[in-house]
């Protein structure tokens, strides 16, 4: 049987390990923390959880296309819900601004602080877009069996439009 080894048990590297084991691989992770995680690790201290990385559930045609690499639906096991407002941010005057998916709503808002961050917002939705369906796009439709447009997740902005 092949063998590989996987340094670090982030998403990614717990993803490429079961990948390769899909793919037959006798698969070794090795990781310096404690627990798995890396970047998505939580802190649990006095009764509270807190989150230390990622908030949003960002380009979900990935997370789905790698169960379907793995053979599982992504919606047996997620229960995706979507929230609004996603977050808040509290600014040091007291103020706060609730960010959301309604695009509408949330140029209003940002243009409400600075008039003109509409533009800013456009085109950095438009890099975003522009990376997701060349660079980034080209190379995992070169990898997965699936790709990231198999239209697995009807939530994902790029994907419905
Ligand atoms: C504050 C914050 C907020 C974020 N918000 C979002 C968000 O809202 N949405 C989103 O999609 N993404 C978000 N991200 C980004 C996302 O968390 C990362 O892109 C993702 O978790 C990276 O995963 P990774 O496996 O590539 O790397 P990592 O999570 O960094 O994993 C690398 C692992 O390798 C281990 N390692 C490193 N060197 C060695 C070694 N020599 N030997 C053994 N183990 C080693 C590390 O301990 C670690 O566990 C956020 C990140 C942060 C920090």
């Amino acid at each position: 049987m092949k063998r590989a080894v996987i340094i670090g048990a982030g998403v990614a590297g717990v993803t490429s390990a079961a990948r390769l084991a899909k793919a037959g691989y006798r698969v070794t992770v090795l990781e310096k923390q404690p627990t798995p995680g890396g970047r998505l690790a939580a802190l649990r201290r006095d009764g509270f959880h807190f989150d230390m990385g990622p908030s949003l559930f960002l380009m979900p045609p990935t997370f789905a296309a790698t169960y379907a690499d793995l053979g599982e639906r992504m919606e047996d096991h997620l229960d995706l819900i979507r929230i609004d407002p996603t977050y808040r941010v509290h600014f040091h005057d007291g103020t706060s601004l609730d960010l959301t998916g309604d695009l509408a709503t949330l140029t209003e808002r940002l243009e409400a602080i600075e008039p003109g961050a509409a533009i800013g917002l456009t085109d950095f939705l438009a890099g975003g877009r522009a990376a997701t369906t060349s660079r980034w796009a080209t190379s995992w439709a070169a990898t997965s069996t699936t790709g990231p447009s198999s239209g697995a997740c009807p939530t994902c902005p790029f994907c419905s439009s």
